[in-house]
This record gives C-alpha cells, structure tokens and sequence, in this order.
C-alpha cells in the first residue's frame, strides 16, 4: 500500500490513461478546446478534429507499449450469472492498416490507426442478448465512443469505452441508456435552475451543464482457486448451491473491519495498483461482515465512467486474483447462512459550477436548490417506484432483498428523521428554507480524544435509498450488476420528478408550493424507521407501496404503459427497446435459474448420491445402533431430486415469463428443499467422504 502511495507512482499512473490532463497535454490547444466543449453541447467532434486526436491518442498508446486497439462495451447480461460477475466485451484488432496509396498489387502495411476506427467500430451482434431488437439476418451492431469515458492503455491495449447500438441505433447495452439518462438529468436540471430564487447568483448563472456522479462500493469474497475449480456450483453458477455453514461463521462480529488476512490484503493492494494504473483511485479497501468477505471502493467520478470502472475492477480483480491462486466471487449470495455482498451505488447530481443537489450548501440558494432537489427525487421514486425496484431485480439478488442483510425489496426513501421534520413544515405551508443543516459532535467524553463533527442526519443501514451528507446511497443494487442499469434509472427517475415540479411551475405554482406539492405527493414514500423490522412491511403496504419480492414479480411490472411512457419523455428507452430489456431480464432469470438446477441435478447424481452410498455401505446389520436416520436422509435426497427434476421437465411452454413464475414459485421452493436435506447430511457423512470443498474449508484456508 505505502509503495503504491507515493507520489511518483501516482503521477506515472496517470500516464496511462488519455484523461483530460493527457489531452491537455498532447492535444492542440484548439483541438481540446472543442472536444471539451463538444462534450458539454453534444456536438459532434468535426473529421479534422477526429483525424489530430486518433494521431495523437494513437502515438501516446504507442508510447506506452500499445500494439492494438479495442472498442470495449457493455452488453445487457443482468447481474449474477456464470461468472457471478459482469464483464465488458472487448474485439481487438491490431494498430495495422494496408497502405492503400501503394502501387503494388500485393499492398504493404504499415502500423496505423485510422481515425474512423476511434470513433466507430462495426460487429457482428449475432451473439449478444437483444430481446428481440435485431435477428439472426440482421446482425450487425455498432460500436461510437463515449467520449465522457477516458479510453486507456492496459495490457497493450487501448481501451475505448464504448456504446452499442443496433444498426438501426437501439440500444443493446447498459452504457446507451446511462448517457441518455445523464442527458435527461442535464436537460431536466438546468430547467430546474431557472426556477429557483437565487437563479442569478453566479454558480447557478454559469452553469453550463448538469452531471451526475457515482461512487461504488464492491463487496466480493475470495476464496482458493483450487477450492473454486473443486466446486461445480461455483464455476457455473457463481454460488455455492449445497453447503453446511461452518460453527464459526459471523456470531461475533469478528471479521468486520478486521485485520485483512496477509494473503488478501496483497491481492488488494495489487488491484488498487491495477486501478490506480488506469485511472481509477480505489481508495478505501476494508473486511466485510462475513469471513473472506472483503470490500473495496473508489473515489466517485461521473456515472457512466465510473460504471466502466466497476466492469473493469471485476475483471481485473479476477486476473489478479488468479495470479496469487485465489478467486473472488461477485455473486450476491455465494454462501447461504451467511451474509452476501452489496454494492451501494452512492448517486449524486451536480452542475460544472460545483452546485450538488444533494449537499444542503452554505448559502441560502444552495439550500433551496437541496430542499427542490429532494422534492423531486420524492416524486420519482413514488411515481416510478416500480422502475427502481426493476433495476436491482436478478435472481442473485433475491437472495438478499429483504432477508435482513440488505435493504428490503420495498423502495423508499431516508431523507434524515430531520429532514423527514421540515418536508412536513413545508407540506403544512412553510417556507423552503429552514432546514438546519448544521453538523453537530459527538463526544468521546473524554480528555485525550476530542469530540468529532458528525453528519447532518444519522446512518440507515436499512434503507434502500439514505441520505449520506453529500449524496444518497442506493444500498440494494447487487454486487454482480453492472451500476449503469440502476443508475440510467435513478437519473429517469430524477429527470421526471423535475419535469413535474416544471409543469408545476408552468401551471402558476410559485416554486414553494411546487415542491410542496410533491412532498405532499410523495409523502408515503418517504419512511425513516426501520427498514428490517416486521412492522415495516405492513406500514408500507397500507401506504400503497409496492413490495415486489422476487424478480418475476418486479419485472412483470418493467414494460407497463406508465414506464414506457416516462422513459420515452425522459429519452432514455424506446417503447420498443423497453420490451426488449424487459425480455433480456426475464430470459437472464429463466437462465440463471435453468443452470443452477441442472447443475444441482447433477451434483446429487454424481457427488452426493454416491458419497451416500459409499457412506451407508459401511454400516453393516450389526451396527444398527449407529446408523440412526442416515438411510431415510439419503433415501430423500434422491426422491427429492428426481421431483426436482421432473418440476424441470414440466415447464410451461407459455414464454419466458411463465418459465420464470414458473421456476420462482415452483421448482426453486422444491431445490431449498432438497439442499436443506444435502446440508443436513453432510453433518452425517464420514470425514471425507463429501465430495467437495466444505464451507468451513473454503472460507477459511486461505488466509495466511
Ligand atoms: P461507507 O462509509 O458508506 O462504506 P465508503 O467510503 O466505502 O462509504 O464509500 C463511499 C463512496 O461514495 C465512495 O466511492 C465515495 O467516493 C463516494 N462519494 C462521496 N461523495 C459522493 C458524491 N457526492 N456523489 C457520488 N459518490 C460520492
Ligand atoms: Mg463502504
């Protein structure tokens, strides 16, 4: 850690990634100047402009030992799945081109990089999820740089962040709706500023263009490679399907914040050098609640950027991992009994004059700007609440949503309980203003520590979408998803909530009872209590909040009427790619969900079944008095695994949605069952004879 620290290797790091300060550097002053600009106005960057910085970025990648390029994208996969993580698409293609100017007939190459290939690439989309956006005849997609997301030069290729479109420009990644749902933030929030009293003072007329940021926080745990590629589960499922929980698990609290274990803590601290290589500072790194679960986090930068960089630490958190012969599971829920893994997403919106919508400010405009703001998140996560819930639903993290170890799959929000006090001020008719944001201490009462400034409001844990100070966290986004997908909602929904306060405004509405209005509106969604408590299901239910516990029920609700018709306003779906990526969740859940079966199916036929058998076998009549219920057990597992089996084979044939109910209510119920049984006799089993790594092994062996 001290080494990657030091100030040399930070500035040699930035060298590998073409940010602002290396096109500031490398770039004509002019050149620069209209890209920067371009990526405020959206312009396109003119074919001269193109031509200098394809030369440029090309030498400096050379430069840095770069023998290719590669359009890198992100296809619409939904969390969870095989690798119990989300990977980028990568083509490369080598920096040659023929030297078409030759006379020869046989024309020479030289090393190359034509401009046309930085700003476009063209594929064959064949194989990638599309929800029906495109068939097997008309296969090609398309690949434009986001220009807001800086490429880089990592194992001798230059990135290039990218969007992937059809031929006929809808979108077939999580990428395209993020910018667009960004776009509709910009648009949507400089109408906002116009609204405001303190409109004129200068950081609100100089703003120029809103952003919004994100900062992850990625929890993973590590086990042995060997213990991975010992675990038919895990290599193609991403979670362990069987497994008894060892006596030691998470009682004592003992693992949070702990020590990281030698072996980990190098694995870390490599990824942090990785990271920090290409640009992104991961910056916090700490153990997690359950043993060999750990967490690691960068310094937030804007949404679609940071995005890429959460794709591109879980794919260099593997590599790294495999160097040191261990490996991280991304999954929600690799291990039951034991906590799973998260990654708040920490969401905030902002203008290029330093305004933060979600920081209360010192001045009165800020602080009115920080009460509207809220208003009109309010408003969208009770209009749309449905949507939100949609962008976190896969079936990893069913396994977490509600079980006491997440937030619960009901949406609300956790302004602060004195925040929560003024929105009532506000709805009963007072002013915006007067919500005391000021920080108070607490103290150690003692004479050696000093009291420490706390945050405006406390911590909920329990909420899925809280207050922080500067930003509000969304807590239930899953450790395996790509955060552009609940991000381009969380920016929807925000951009419609400000389109409502403006039609307010429009109608007459001075802006205080505008936002009035919303909270008034949205008053039920906003709830400060206990998130995990019994009670809190019921109140939510009485106040018309949807509680939408599996993924088939939230999805159900995705292609609605009401939800195309917001992101068709807010610019962000098509009517036609909503059904789509309401077709490619579905299908990733019937996908998940298929494999996992089979490979359970599998794992009793050819591990658990035989090792009962070999089990059985040695108590022979005369030991009757030892073999207690051990036959009936084992007897069980194959009578439950056949029915499992057969709840397979008698899938309805009525589409993906069906097939998803269908494995929801019915076949997975039936494999709880089942491995309930297998966790109960490996406590029976002789030492040994479980044919694959135990919990207790896997969690704990490779700790040095
Ligand atoms: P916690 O204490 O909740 O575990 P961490 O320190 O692990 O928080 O992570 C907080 C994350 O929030 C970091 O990635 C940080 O950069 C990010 N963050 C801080 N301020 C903002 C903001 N205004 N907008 C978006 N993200 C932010
Ligand atoms: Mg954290």
């Amino acid at each position: 850690m001290a080494a990657i620290l030091e100030a040399d290797a930070l500035l040699k790091s930035s060298t590998s990634v073409f940010d602002d300060a290396t096109m500031k550097k490398v770039l004509p002053a002019d050149v620069y100047g209209r890209f920067t600009d371009n990526l405020v106005t959206g312009e396109p960057t003119s074919e001269p402009d193109q031509k200098t910085i394809a030369y440029e970025m090309f030498k400096w990648a050379r430069s840095l030992g770069a023998v290719s390029f590669s359009h890198w994208f992100f296809p619409m996969r939904g969390g969870s799945g095989a690798t119990g993580g989300q990977l980028g698409a990568l083509k490369m293609d080598a920096f040659v081109d023929l030297v078409w100017s030759s006379d020869s007939p046989l024309k020479p190459f030289e090393e190359a990089f034509p401009y046309e290939r930085l700003f476009g690439g063209e594929t064959d989309g064949s194989s990638f999820p599309n929800g029906g956006l495109r068939v097997t005849h008309q296969a090609a997609a398309f690949t434009t740089w986001d220009r807001s997301s800086p490429c880089f030069v990592m194992d001798g290729v230059l990135r290039i962040p990218c969007c992937f479109v059809s031929h006929y420009g809808k979108c077939l990644d999580d990428k395209t709706p993020v910018l667009r749902a960004q776009d509709a933030v910009n648009q949507w929030g400089k109408k906002m500023l116009s609204l405001l009293s303190f409109k004129s003072e200068p950081k609100f007329a100089k703003a120029m263009s809103f952003q919004t940021y994100l900062g992850w926080e990625q929890e993973f745990f590590v086990i042995s490679a060997e213990h991975y590629r010992a675990r038919p589960d895990l290599i193609n499922c991403g979670r362990t399907l069987i497994g008894k929980k060892p006596t030691k698990n998470q009682q004592g609290d003992l693992n949070y914040f702990g020590p990281v274990p030698g072996s980990v803590a190098r694995l870390m601290e490599n990824i942090q050098a990785v990271m920090f290589s290409v640009g992104c500072p991961c910056n916090v790194m700490h153990n997690e609640v359950a043993p060999a679960q750990h967490e690691m986090s960068p310094i937030f930068c804007t949404a679609s950027a940071s995005s890429d960089y959460n794709v591109l630490f879980m794919e260099i958190g593997a590599a790294e991992a495999k160097k040191l012969g261990l490996h991280i599971l991304y999954h929600e829920k690799p291990f039951a009994g034991i906590n799973g893994s998260g990654k708040h997403a920490n969401w905030s919106a902002g203008t290029d004059t330093g305004l933060n919508c979600f920081h209360p400010g010192k001045t009165d405009g800020e602080h009115e700007l920080f009460i509207t703001s809220i208003g009109c998140l309010a408003h969208g996560l009770l209009a749309y609440n449905e949507l939100v819930r949609c962008s976190i639903a896969h079936a990893g993290n069913d396994h977490r949503l509600g079980a006491q170890e997440a937030p619960p799959a009901i949406i609300s929000l956790y302004p602060g309980v004195g925040f929560e006090k003024h929105v009532d001020t506000v709805i009963a008719g007072g002013p915006l203003l007067g919500y005391d944001p000021a920080k108070r201490t607490a103290d150690p009462g003692n004479r050696a520590a000093m009291p420490v400034p706390t945050g405006v409001e406390d911590r909920n844990r329990t909420a899925p979408f809280p207050f922080c100070g500067n930003r509000f966290e969304f807590r239930a986004v899953g450790s395996s998803q790509n955060c552009s997908f609940p991000i381009s909602i969380v920016n929807t929904i925000f951009a419609a909530g400000i389109a409502e306060l403006c039609k307010l405004c429009e109608g007459g509405a001075p802006l205080r009872d505008a936002v009035a209005t919303l909270y008034k509106n949205s008053r039920s969604v906003i709830f400060t209590g206990n998130g995990y408590s019994a009670e809190w299901p019921i109140e939510a239910a009485k106040r018309g909040l949807p509680c939408l516990s599996t993924t088939p029920l939230a999805l159900q609700t995705f292609a609605s009427e009401k939800n195309k018709a917001v992101f068709s306003a807010m610019g962000v779906y098509s009517p036609e790619e909503v059904e789509a990526r309401a077709e490619v969740m579905f299908e990733n859940y019937v996908t998940t969900l298929s494999v996992e079966i089979e490979t359970f199916v599998e794992m009793m036929n050819t591990g658990i079944l035989p090792a009962c058998v070999k089990d059985l076998a040695k108590y022979t009549p005369d030991m009757a008095d030892f073999v207690g219920d051990r036959k009936k057990l084992y007897v069980s597992i194959k009578t439950e695994t056949d029915k499992l089996a057969g709840m397979m084979a008698a899938m309805p044939h009525g589409g993906l949605e069906a097939e998803a109910f269908h494995l929801c209510d019915v076949v997975k119920p039936q494999m709880v069952k089942c491995r309930a049984i297998v966790d109960e006799v490996e406590g029976l089993l002789e030492k040994g004879f479980y044919p694959y790594p135990t919990y207790e092994t896997m969690l704990y062996s490779h700790h040095s």
